[in-house]
């Protein structure tokens, strides 16, 4: 271990908050293994041999949008090719309650930017699913959603997580994070919100008690620096508003995409971002290795690399499988506790605001 490196160990050690050269130099390493190593150390502070799944059901809305991003292959045009799909609050409710028997305890609702469908259209998913599952806990639509929300209801953006919170909003996901650098932003989503609109919307919810993820797509056409920058932002808002509950770190799937040229992500580079995350990420508590993307090898290595949280037994989820996730589309409970004891953790069912339901 080379003297920098041993600098960081001994930061880590003393839990000193890692500057940006810290993590770039961590991302420029080739010494996997002690990266690795120090993010385990501090997962093993954080939650030691607990490592968390919950059981949720994905609904997602539609895929028509009107924001067409270079690095999705989810979202389609109203008349394009690609099925386009919407729910009606019907569609949706019963897509939801199907779930309920697999003994679920979140609708996790995340959808495209619809180019019609107006906001009240949303509330209503929200209050039927929460009428008459009042036990089952919301977590709905990512900034990126409540900040279109707030532009097509001319609402501001707090007044419409107000209302959402009443009608039985419980959380917010962390998607549309993307990766804090406008420029790139501009180029692959000019559309939607930017990084600032993100942060604050999240820093909107956290005042308003929301809880939050936040994630970061990586692996498209952004830098290492840009990477660290995005840690420091996030870890910046948790300092001034705390709120977020875990970071997914989301591999970019290049399958179905307009940047298909994009070569996906080693394996190398998804162990060294989850680890430099754990790192990095000093005050959020969890850090996910959301199976569906990586891949559930990988998910399983990444809980020797920081991650303490597979995320869910998903139902059925469409937005990654549109970009040609190979993996299943649900896995069972029973497989999900099988994967994290044959890693030598301790399955641990949570609820979504990771409140204990069962020690296995
Ligand atoms: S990433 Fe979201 S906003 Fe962008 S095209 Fe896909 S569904 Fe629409």
């Amino acid at each position: 271990m080379d003297r920098k490196m041993q600098e960081i160990g001994d930061k880590v050690q003393q839990n000193i908050r890692l500057s940006k050269e810290d993590g770039i130099y961590l991302y420029q390493s080739n010494d996997l293994l002690a990266i690795g190593e120090m993010a385990r150390t501090r997962k093993l502070e954080k939650t030691g041999r607990y490592v968390y799944f919950n059981v949720n059901r994905h609904i997602n809305l539609t895929n028509i949008c009107v924001s067409r991003c270079k690095f999705c292959a989810f979202g389609v045009d109203e008349d394009g090719t690609g099925g386009p799909y919407v729910m009606s609050p019907d569609e949706a409710f019963e897509f939801g309650a199907e779930a309920v028997d697999y003994g679920i305890t979140e609708f996790h609702v995340v959808s495209a930017l619809h180019p019609t469908k107006p906001f009240d259209y949303y509330i209503e998913v929200i209050r039927r699913l929460h009428d008459t599952y009042p036990h089952i806990h919301i977590q709905a639509f990512t900034a990126v959603e409540i900040f279109y929300f707030a532009q097509i209801s001319g609402l501001s953006v707090r007044e419409v997580l107000t209302i959402l919170k009443e009608v039985g909003l419980g959380s917010m996901p962390g998607g549309g994070a993307e990766v804090f650098n406008d420029d790139i932003r501009r180029e692959l989503c000019p559309r939607k919100a930017m990084s600032e609109d993100w942060l604050e919307v999240h820093r909107s919810a956290h005042e308003l008690g929301i809880k939050t993820n936040c994630t970061m797509l990586y692996g498209h056409v952004e830098s290492i620096e840009d990477r660290i920058n995005h840690f420091i932002r996030l870890r910046e808002l948790e300092d001034q508003a705390p709120g977020f509950q875990s970071f997914i770190p989301l591999p970019f799937l290049p399958e179905n995409t307009k940047l298909s040229h994009v070569r996906r992500t080693s394996a190398i580079d998804d162990l060294k971002t989850m680890a430099i995350a754990r790192l990095m990420l000093d005050n959020i508590d969890h850090i996910k290795a959301f199976w569906i993307m990586l891949g559930i090898p990988l998910a399983q290595i990444a809980l020797e690399f920081g991650a303490d949280d597979l995320d869910g037994t998903i139902v059925e989820e469409r937005i990654m499988h549109s970009a040609g996730a190979q993996t299943e589309k649900g896995i069972d409970k029973t497989s999900i506790i099988e994967l994290i004891r044959e890693s030598g953790y301790t399955p641990v069912e949570r609820d979504t605001l990771y409140n204990i339901i069962e020690i296995f």
